[in-house]
């Protein structure tokens, strides 16, 4: 039992139980616990300017900063108790070394401070001070922005410490049983290293959150009428179901009559399509004269762009040979607008930009802004932004999990040339190329990029095929 269970648990039960007794096999590499571990190192290493040691040795020495450091101990007696302390800073005090003691320390991505944090540094404290006979009053948040370090002090209170304590005889409870169910809550899941585990297991049982648009309260109302799976949800009567559940409400219809429409598909694996054909015949239109799909990688923590991939498609149906990518890195977090960019946006200025999700839209504005455009060239900018998210959830209803680039062009048959790929993944390579200047790294976030540019076009081009011929057929 340790500290890192307790905080595996606050995420969600399941993972506890699957960290302390699921078989490692089944487990797979997250990209964002890598980001976590470079970036809390980075924080430690900043804050600490570099006066960072491993374990007790350096206790004793007193440097600033020590990793590493396990500290076994019995909790109330009872059981066995293994602390692994993120970090340990060196302060003012009186302890077993002499004249300083140590405070512990977490490190954050973003900006909120969690009960994750909180608890953690908790629990941490009640064995350090046993360990290093000295007092510990709180504890510190670290965290970085735009290469500037911050600190939040958690006050490590009674109440605080009560709290862990009681959480970690829950802990060690579950752990007795057999595994929990799956969390309600599966937006958690996007980050977790069980995630294809779970996912099977959802998916084969037929779990309501599976389907895009149901959270863990709808999942809870529609239980409670005795729908349980996804299954039931397809078949249901649509004014049976309005009745059972009292709903008066037309934006509430439409969300049930959505979801029902959602697992229809799902279940059948035939998507539906929703729109007109003028709406398609307008689309047709803006792209024949050529259009660019652009994408934006970024570090959201330091509110960095750090590259812009321009894709410029003549016609649609070329070979992508043809279709020329371009890759405009700021690799220097300096400005907040590159002129590069709209340099390259304006060498077409009637193009359409067809773009998957809201952020290429808002940064791109943002910018125009910065470099004082007036309102018509704004206005002008603003209207050549196709978003393809929105037109395909719009347009249609899919057989799939999620609306995400990535799900939606697996479905459509796109395959990304680097395996196992991911936002997180490419943050993670941008991570490691900001720590080591290896060009390899930005190779495979441009490679990354441009893969993304050709999942956007992919899906655009089943999209015009697919809703002429539903239109047609209709
Ligand atoms: S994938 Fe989801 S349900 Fe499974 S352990 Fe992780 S967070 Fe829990």
């Amino acid at each position: 039992m340790n500290n890192l269970l307790l905080k595996s648990y606050l995420r969600c039960k399941r993972k506890a139980w699957l960290e302390l007794w699921g078989e490692k096999s089944l487990k797979t590499w997250s990209a964002q616990q890598s980001i976590n571990l470079i970036t809390e190192f980075s924080n430690f290493n900043q804050y600490t300017n570099g006066d960072l040691f491993k374990g007790r040795k350096a206790c004793e020495k007193g440097v600033k900063g020590v990793i590493g450091i396990k500290i076994r101990d019995k909790l109330k007696n009872e059981f066995k108790i293994e602390i692994n302390p993120s970090l340990l800073i060196r302060t003012n005090g009186d302890s077993i070394w002499g004249k300083y003691k140590y405070l512990p320390a977490v490190s954050k991505l973003g900006r909120r401070t969690t009960r994750e944090h909180q608890l953690d540094l908790a629990l941490c404290s009640i064995f350090i001070e046993r360990f290093q006979k000295a007092k510990i009053e709180y504890g510190l948040v670290i965290s970085s922005q735009n290469n500037k370090i911050y600190t939040e002090k958690i006050f490590i209170n009674k109440k605080l410490r009560d709290k862990a304590i009681n959480l970690f005889f829950e802990l060690n409870e579950s752990l007795k049983y057999k595994i929990p169910q799956i969390t309600e809550n599966r937006k958690k899941c996007s980050i977790c290293s069980w995630k294809k585990f779970c996912d099977k297991e959802a998916e084969s049982n037929g779990f309501l959150t599976d389907i895009d648009g149901i959270g863990s309260k709808t999942a809870q109302s529609l239980k409670n009428i005795g729908i349980n799976d996804v299954k039931q949800l397809a078949s249901c009567d649509r004014s049976k179901l309005k009745n059972r559940l009292s709903i008066h409400d037309e934006n509430d219809f439409k969300k049930f009559n959505q979801i029902i429409n959602q697992s229809k598909s799902y279940v059948s694996g035939l998507p539906i399509h929703l729109k007109s054909q003028k709406e398609l015949l307008d689309l047709f239109k803006k792209l024949k004269q050529g259009f660019f799909v652009f994408d934006i990688e970024s570090n959201p923590d330091e509110n960095h762009d750090f590259l812009y991939g321009l894709l410029s498609v003549e016609n649609v149906y070329d070979q992508t040979e043809n279709f020329v990518y371009k890759p405009i890195l700021n690799l220097i977090n300096k400005n907040k607008y590159n002129i590069e960019i709209f340099k390259q946006l304006n060498s077409k200025n009637k193009w359409p930009i067809l773009h998957f999700g809201e952020t290429e839209k808002i940064t791109m504005i943002k910018m125009a802004k910065i470099i004082n455009l007036n309102k018509f060239e704004i206005d002008s900018l603003e209207s050549r932004f196709i978003d393809l998210h929105l037109l395909i959830r719009d347009s249609w209803i899919l057989p799939i999990k999620n609306y995400s680039l990535k799900t939606v062009a697996n479905w459509v048959g796109f395959d990304w040339t680097q395996k196992n790929i991911s936002g997180s993944k490419a943050l993670y390579w941008w991570l490691q190329y900001s720590y080591t200047k290896e060009n390899s790294f930005l190779e495979k976030i441009i490679n990354y990029n441009k893969d993304d540019c050709l999942a956007t076009l992919a899906i655009t081009k089943w999209h015009l095929n697919n809703a002429d011929k539903f239109l047609k057929e209709s």
